[in-house]
């Protein structure tokens, strides 16, 4: 019952939309007249194809996907994706190069560093990971295989706007936590990957995006499951594939179509974004978010409280009015809101008045 949802503002896995859930609730017995639910179908069964074909064309149509570029619908989650990278497109001596911008981008830095040669060229570690560098300050290793960024970093809400271009063509971005939350240009990059779990799906379908020249280079003793070739050559169905998320993912896919596409829901998270970090802007100094303006994330957003003895209070008071989940990561602390997709204009509405009844009670 709707009465009974709270505003969920976790991190991952995030919340997906009501008409969605609803939707599949209405299938999960009986899907479509088939007789079964979408987890009883065969993977080889003309039903199941009718799904994953449709979810891979309308993420096409959603993202605008180039035809030379191969969609895959894989598991092991965005963190697999650390290892499987390198394995595919390096050489165990080849060098690659990092943008580090927080806390993922670093541990994708260290898993590659079994498979291949990577180099951080920037890291905001030492300012708390609260920039996106200059481009042009970059110092590119000019033999990198490729260029690898985490375009949003969930846990320090910090986002790319704008994409470096990488010296010999590839670029690399991990968009697990704003993967269709806005319109990408997926002709700069060479691959894409994100878990499913923050904007398009439940948690064990991971998305591939890759340049199909990229693949079928994968090193020696790459296991078969993390070979894209593999995936590629059997659209996604070399085993067993994640068939009940990967349904989810379709719904959640052609309902960001009927909402008009990714310029309309840019627009929405932009505007649930801007309300919530002006409210922490004008709080004069009650709440801080400590990320440099130009490199705020639309997605997830941290901050603090100058009392940062009150910050268990806010967090348990918050709950009590169903919004839960603000707890910053261990990491970093204080607060963080993730505003995905599915967070409603109102779920962000009622945690500013929230905030600034808060602040008029403890100020
Ligand atoms: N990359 C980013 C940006 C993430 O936010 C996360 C998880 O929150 C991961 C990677 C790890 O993803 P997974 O849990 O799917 O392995």
């Amino acid at each position: 019952d709707s009465e009974d949802r709270v505003f969920n503002f976790a991190a991952g896995p995030a919340i997906l939309p009501a008409n969605v859930l609803k939707k599949a609730q209405a299938e999960l017995y009986n899907w479509r007249g088939s007789g079964m639910s979408v987890m009883e179908m065969s993977h080889r069964g003309k039903e199941f194809l009718s799904i994953i074909q449709k979810a891979e064309a309308d993420l096409r149509a959603l993202l605008n996907i180039p035809e030379d570029y191969a969609v895959l619908f894989l598991q092991g989650g965005a963190t697999t994706q650390f290892a499987m990278i390198p394995l595919n497109l390096c050489k165990p001596d080849d060098p690659v190069d990092f943008v580090v911008t927080g806390s993922w981008g670093d541990k994708a830095f260290k898993e590659s560093q079994k498979f291949c040669k990577p180099k951080v060229i920037w890291s905001g570690k030492s300012e708390k990971y609260t920039k996106i560098p200059s481009f042009d300050a970059l110092e590119q290793s000019p033999d990198a295989k490729y260029l690898h960024i985490c375009a949003n970093e969930t846990i320090h809400g910090v986002e790319f706007k704008d994409y470096p271009t990488p010296k010999n063509g590839i670029l690399v971005a991990d968009m697990s936590s704003n993967f269709c939350s806005k319109p990408v240009d997926v002709s700069k990059f060479g691959l894409i990957y994100a878990g499913a779990q923050k904007n398009v799906g439940p948690s064990g379908v991971t998305i591939v995006i890759i340049k199909k020249d990229l693949i079928g280079n994968a090193q020696e003793t790459t296991p078969v499951m993390l070979d894209y070739k593999i995936h590629a050559e059997n659209n996604s169905l070399y085993n067993t594939p994640p068939c009940f998320g990967i349904y989810m993912c379709g719904l959640v896919f052609e309902d960001l179509l009927a909402q008009g596409g990714l310029t309309e829901i840019e627009r929405k998270n932009k505007k649930k974004a801007e309300l919530l970090y002006s409210a922490i802007d004008k709080s004069n100094g009650f709440y801080r978010c400590p990320v440099e303006k130009s490199a705020r994330s639309l997605m997830n957003v941290p901050f603090t409280l100058e009392k940062s003895d009150l910050e268990a209070e806010f967090i348990k008071e918050a709950a009590k009015e169903k919004l839960v989940q603000l707890k910053g990561h261990r990491s970093v602390g204080g607060m963080r809101a993730s505003i995905y997709n599915a967070m409603p204009l109102a779920g962000v509405e009622k945690l500013v008045a929230f905030m600034k009844n808060f602040q008029a009670r403890h100020a």
